[in-house]
């Protein structure tokens, strides 16, 4: 990864501040906050934020003139505006200002991170992959090409393999791996299967002997954890 996607938080609710630097925190960004308008708009001017989360209602500069004061100097970054409950009229506005998403209030985490990491991603920013993924067991997979030597990936199979990857310190969940490969927030049963057979297809490609992974291992009653080499 070339950097860690810096991301300005401006909200005046210290409880849904702090909750929310955590939470991004965790997800591998680095955060910086603001609680008031003027505050808040001299830092999404600065220009060194590859996202900008804007709360409406701040004290000062409300968060439509701070977005239409960022829109003036730069018509490429990131924002997204946290909404007041169901009001379409604050969404429209925020919209039209030129916001790139909007989140209402009170919003799911696991839903807002992943409009994050969509808004990121279509601006070209953030996570991305390695060109060459080592594993453990010596299969060396390029993912730019979706391939390991002679053997061709599908997307969504290259997609777990380098979220796997980035996350190889630890077993990952089965209904993370749902939120953040898929994109699916609320999983079903069925949708927890998905993931089984994409790692079964998987195995069958990195694996000497899929019945018996070396390299994309299950751990019991925590997800499936990738053992990468070592750097
Ligand atoms: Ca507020």
């Amino acid at each position: 990864m070339a950097h860690k996607p810096r991301l300005l938080i401006v909200e005046d609710e210290a409880v849904i501040r702090s909750g929310l630097v955590d939470v991004f925190v965790y997800h591998g960004y680095e955060v910086d906050t603001a609680e008031h308008g003027e505050d808040g708009l001299h830092k999404a001017l600065s220009g060194r934020y590859d996202m900008i989360l804007l709360d409406v209602m701040l004290p000062g500069i409300d968060g439509f003139e701070i977005c239409s004061r960022i829109r003036q100097q730069d018509r490429q970054q990131p924002v997204i505006m946290l909404t007041a409950k169901s009001a379409d009229e604050d969404i429209v506005q925020g919209l039209t200002l030129g916001a790139d998403d909007y989140v209402a209030k009170p919003f799911s985490v696991t839903q807002l991170v992943l409009r994050v990491q969509a808004v990121l991603r279509r601006a070209g920013i953030g996570d991305k992959p390695e060109r060459e993924i080592r594993l453990a067991n010596g299969v060396v997979a390029d993912t730019e090409n979706l391939c390991a030597g002679d053997t061709a990936f599908t997307r969504r199979e290259m997609d777990l393999l380098v979220y796997l990857a980035q996350h190889s310190d630890r077993p990952v969940p089965r209904e993370e791996l749902l939120a953040r490969v898929w994109g699916y927030a609320n999983h079903l049963e069925i949708e927890t299967r998905t993931v089984d057979i994409h790692v079964a297809k998987l195995r069958r490609k990195i694996e000497a002997d899929p019945t018996e992974p070396s390299a994309l291992v299950t751990v019991r009653g925590a997800g499936y954890r990738l053992l990468v080499a070592d750097t």
